[in-house]
Formats: structure tokens, sequence, C-alpha cells
């Protein structure tokens, strides 16, 4: 493929709008973008609309999986130009989803089709996992570690937007929400009612005692954070409140994992309940993504690091991440030090207005990728 071809690729992606549905449009594409080069794929439904890709090329082990999602968020906020028509200037390439992540996932692409056209001879096999609703939910690497595309799989890259940074270990993701259920009263009499507003505050404070001033940090990750992130209740400054909603979003570690929030926050609500019969509450786990603790002396790394360094001409140090990504799902059932990194063309414009990616980026990822696929099966 000649550099024009390259860059429509990741062109023709950035014009797919798949803002966390609509990823099947991307999946066809890609398909079709294989198929002309002799790859073979499977599109794996989840939804209406939404579908993920497997394709690979080789057999046998070891098996070295590359994956990127399809989906992107909203292109909200002030562009400088068309966020689904790809723009360049002065190196960088504009356009919703060139960061996060179309180029890692164009690059894995054609990597992948040049290691096949060089047919130089390996053992092994090399599995492009291309997921939908990464940016909610992670549901298509749910769904493809459910089906057991993961199950033979000896390493993992994962190709979001870490630049020349390699993301080893990342916090997990919990999102949840509380609702107080009461009755609506005229504010001038009370008693008739149950103000769910107020008992929602008892159970916030109660939370809060338990969780709010946690200072618990990983080595590898970071702060245990925890955050009330939405709250809705009442109507009318005259009524009492029948129904209150909270949501609350947590960034976990292993010393404070998802389930121990979740512990936390039920047992809260059972000691209210049991008090008074006024308290009634419901709670829904909205997301419940676990921490990847990972190692950073998983095998992988070394050699992210040593073919990074020799495309680029710089170093390449290690991060443990404060986001999430589709490894919490991949790696459900894999031990800490399973060899994976996360390692894909990016910068901080990510989700913002006017993202990009440099075009120099997104050529030596191209290269990285390549090479990854040749060393790691070795
Ligand atoms: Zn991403």
């Amino acid at each position: 493929m000649n550099k024009n071809e390259k860059i429509k690729l990741l062109a023709d992606l950035v014009a797919i709008r798949s803002m966390n549905d609509n990823e099947e449009a991307v999946a066809e594409y890609l398909a079709a973008f294989l198929d002309k080069y002799g790859i073979e794929s499977e599109i794996v439904q989840y939804a209406p609309h939404r579908a993920n890709l497997v394709a690979e090329i080789g057999n046998g082990h070891p098996v070295l999986a590359f994956s990127g999602h399809e989906d992107v968020v909203d292109a909200v906020g002030d562009w400088n130009t068309d966020p689904f028509q790809l723009t360049g200037k002065y190196g960088k390439l504009y356009g919703r989803g060139t960061c996060d992540m179309k180029s890692g996932v164009a690059a894995m692409i054609i990597a992948m089709i040049e290691l096949k056209q060089s047919e130089m001879p390996f053992e092994g096999t090399i599995r492009l996992l291309i997921t939908l609703g990464e940016e909610v939910g992670e549901f298509g690497a749910e769904q493809l570690t459910e089906q057991g595309f993961m199950d033979d799989v000896d390493s993992l890259i994962i190709g979001e937007p870490t630049g020349y940074k390699i993301c080893y270990a990342h916090k997990g993701s919990l999102d949840i929400k509380l609702k107080a259920m009461g009755k609506i009263a005229h504010s001038s009499m009370p008693d008739l009612g149950n103000n769910a507003l107020q008992n929602m505050l008892d159970l916030v404070t109660l939370i809060n005692q338990e969780i709010g001033d946690t200072e618990i940090v990983d080595p590898e990750t970071g702060k245990f954070l925890f955050n009330f992130t939405v709250m809705q209740g009442g109507t009318q400054v005259n009524s009492i409140p029948g129904t209150t909603e909270v949501q609350l979003n947590s960034r976990t570690i292993d010393d404070f994992s998802n389930e121990k929030v979740i512990n936390i926050i039920e047992n809260a609500i059972k000691q209210l309940e049991k008090t008074d019969p006024k308290y009634q509450f419901d709670m829904e786990i909205l997301m419940n993504l676990p921490p990847v603790d990972g190692d950073k002396n998983n095998s992988l790394i070394k050699l992210g690091q040593k073919i990074g360094e020799a495309v680029t001409d710089q170093k390449i140090p290690l991060f443990g991440g404060s986001y999430t990504t589709d490894a919490a799902k991949f790696l459900v059932d894999k031990p800490d030090d399973f060899p994976m990194i996360i390692f894909g063309p990016g910068n901080q414009s990510l989700h913002s207005s006017n993202e990009y990616i440099d075009e120099s980026m997104y050529f030596n990822f191209i290269e990285i990728y390549k090479q990854l696929m040749i060393e790691g099966l070795k």
C-alpha cells in the first residue's frame, strides 16, 4: 500500500459516524477492505447495527492478538474542520477518532496486510479483535471474550492512544445508579409524604462516611477515586419530592475493588432500611469493569519498548493508566502477568474538539505493529 492509500483508509474510517452505535458500518467496511487483500474475517453481531470484526492470518500458536475499537465519542464542541472529513494541516490529521482510535485500528489493519503481502514465512496466528462499544460498557470485548476469541490468545496488544509510551495496567471503573422512593406531598404537610430527597441525602452521607475520604494509592495506577456525579430529585420548591436519583462513578484499584465499593453501598442501604421503613432504595449497577492489575515485567513490554525505540529513536517509558480499556473484559480469566501492552498512536486530543493525530506517528505505528507481529511470533 502506498502512502495515499494508508491515509485514505483512515479518512474512510473517520467518515463513518460510529458514535457508540452504528459500529457495524466500520466492521463491514473493514471486512471488505481486508477481503481485497485476501484476508478473511468474521463479523460478530452484537445487536442491530452493532458488530465486532475478527480477522486472522496464519495458524496455530503462538496467537498474538491486536485489538482496537470501532466506536467514537460524539463530535460536539467547536471544530475548525468537519469532524467527519479527515483534514491534513501542518503534519497533523484532524477528525473525530483520528486519535481515539481509528488511527490505531487502521495501523493494525495495514500492518497485517503488509505482513501478508511480504509472504514472509511465520509460525503462529495474528488475530485482530475489532470491538464495538468500548467508550460505553465494553460490550464488544465482553462478547468476544465470552465467545472464546481470547481463550487461545498468548499475548495481546491494545492500540488505544498512548503515544510513545506503554501502558501495562489500569484502574477499574464502576458506575452505579441509586434511587430513593418516597411520597409526594405539599410542603406544608410533610407528614403526609415521604421525602425521597432527604432520604437520599442520608444515604449519600452514610456512603461518604465509609468511602468519601479514602486515600488508598495503587503503586501502578494511582489513587482510588470515588465521586457522586449526577443528582436528580424534586420538581417544585413547595412539594415534598417523591423520588430522587443519584449516580456515582468510582475508579477502582486492587486494594479498593469494585466488589468492595458495591458491598459498602449495599450495607449502607440495608443499615438505613433497618432503622426506619421510610427508607426505600433501589440500586442499579450500570457498568462494572475491574482494574487491570498488570505486571511491569510481563514478557511483551520489553519487546514493545525495543521496537518502539528503534522505530522512533526515543525512549518509550511505562505507565499505569487512570482510564479503562477493553483489557478489563479481555483479561478477566488471565493472570496478572499475562503479556499485554496498551500502545497506540495518540495524544491528549482524544474526545475533544479538533482531535488529531500526527501523521508521522500514524506511520510510525504501522511500522511498530508490523515489527511487533513479526517479532511477537518468535
Ligand atoms: Zn479508545
